[in-house]
């Protein structure tokens, strides 16, 4: 009998996620060929032993018996109201809990927001490089993501000019990151007073991803956007996957702040698709109020003597020892997004970079271009193994390329 095939969706053309993507079945497989793979590509604390609070488990798991049902489909009251007051002490006016949405993390809530928006030709400016989730949920949703640079000689800020250049008729939004993966950067008041400017002029929608809000390291601040402007529509997506360390439980929210008026329809198609999924995984719901108001145990991670700072600053010189290496400091997030010299490597192609790290030095990494980075001059560097760790890092790396000339 003749076989059928079965091909993918060509809604998925173009799009990837390579941070789990071919170079990670890689790892898997010298991994069951018994080698020990250092892997660096996810922001995954557990996994490095930067553990959850005590306290979050504990409620979670005090919880249980009253989370077997079904929720609300935007949340559990109590998560919601812990949102709410979350942000009206950050000075935002005007929301209520019909604003908070609860999801399986900000993944789940980005994809629902932006499918509850686009239809086919929108436009939606993401930054370069991106966290590639942003890019591949607007292609999902029928909508098309317009790069915006990122400038590394600006320690990674976004190039408003850049900004302004790619607005078009269609263009409905702007994402922002910060702090930014993968660049770690935190920017400050005024390059977000401007994006706001930019927004509030062409009536577009903020997209604000804060789910490193609270890993800043030395004076650096994360401003809400939020908090800063009512004049435009701003949907702030925050959780608590790296703040109280737990991405396994996958939880995370979304905040309507803003000009709501301008999207009544909009919210309508929000909620049609937030209950469309029923709701979101209700033990980890309860892990919200503790979290929020509890023990912010992450700020003894960031400050000086703290694990997180530690294992930064230590990354941050081992890369730049490297000759051919330069990288930007991060002044937030887990992660470093080094510049890789292509001429003295010979380097054109950043795949077989990483595979080749990969399979001679045990290594897992993500190349740039897997963050939409158009050029195969970098690679992104996840901060979260412990010191030891990072010293036998250091040491497979400075060797790698000492020699390493791509054929
Ligand atoms: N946004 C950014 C910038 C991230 O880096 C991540 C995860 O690494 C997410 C969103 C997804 O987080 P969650 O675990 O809440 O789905």
């Amino acid at each position: 009998m003749q076989h059928r095939v079965f091909q993918k969706s060509k809604k998925l053309e173009g799009i990837f996620y390579d941070i789990r993507g071919p170079v990670v079945a890689e790892a898997q497989r010298l991994e069951q060929e018994g080698y020990n793979i250092i892997r660096l590509n996810t922001g995954n604390p557990p996994r490095f032993g930067v553990d959850a609070p005590d306290e979050i488990i504990h409620d979670v798991a005090y919880n249980l018996r009253e989370a077997q049902g079904y929720t609300h489909e935007k949340g559990v009251f109590s998560a919601r109201k812990a949102v709410m007051q979350y942000y009206q002490l950050k000075g935002i006016q005007d929301i209520s809990i019909d604003d908070i949405y609860i999801g399986n993390g900000v993944s789940e809530l980005i994809l629902l927001s932006l499918q509850a928006l686009l239809d086919s030709g929108d436009e939606v400016l993401v930054p370069i490089p991106d966290y590639p989730l942003w890019t591949g949920a607007v292609t999902l949703s029928g909508g098309k993501a317009i790069h915006y640079i990122c400038d590394e000689e600006a320690n990674w800020y976004p190039d408003l000019a850049d900004i302004r250049k790619k607005i078009t008729p269609r263009t409905k939004g702007i994402v922002v990151i910060n702090p930014n993966n993968p660049t770690g950067s935190v920017y400050p008041r005024e390059i977000l007073e401007e994006i706001i400017k930019i927004a509030v002029e062409h009536k577009l929608i903020i997209f604000s991803d804060e789910i490193y809000e609270k890993i800043v390291y030395e004076d650096a601040k994360a401003y809400c956007i939020a908090s800063m402007t009512d004049e435009t529509l701003v949907l702030t997506y925050n959780g608590l996957s790296k703040s109280h360390r737990i991405p396994g439980f996958r939880v995370g929210w979304l905040l309507l702040s803003g000009k709501k008026e301008w999207a009544t329809d909009y919210i309508e198609g929000l909620n049609l698709v937030a209950s469309m999924r029923l709701c979101s995984n209700v033990p980890a719901q309860y892990a919200i109020q503790t979290a929020l108001g509890g023990y912010q145990s992450i700020d003894d991670l960031v400050r000086p003597g703290g694990r997180l700072r530690e294992q930064r600053d230590y990354s941050y010189q081992l890369l730049n020892d490297i000759p051919g290496i330069t990288c930007v400091k991060p002044m937030g997030a887990l992660y470093l997004f080094p510049k890789v010299d292509v001429k003295r490597f010979n380097i054109k192609d950043d795949m077989k970079l990483v595979y080749d790290i990969l399979r001679t030095k045990h290594i897992l990494l993500v190349q740039g271009t897997g963050f939409n980075w158009p050029k195969p001059d970098h690679f992104r560097f996840v901060f979260l193994p412990d010191i030891k760790e990072l010293e036998e890092v250091a040491g497979r790396l400075k060797d790698f390329f000492e020699t390493y000339k791509q054929e």
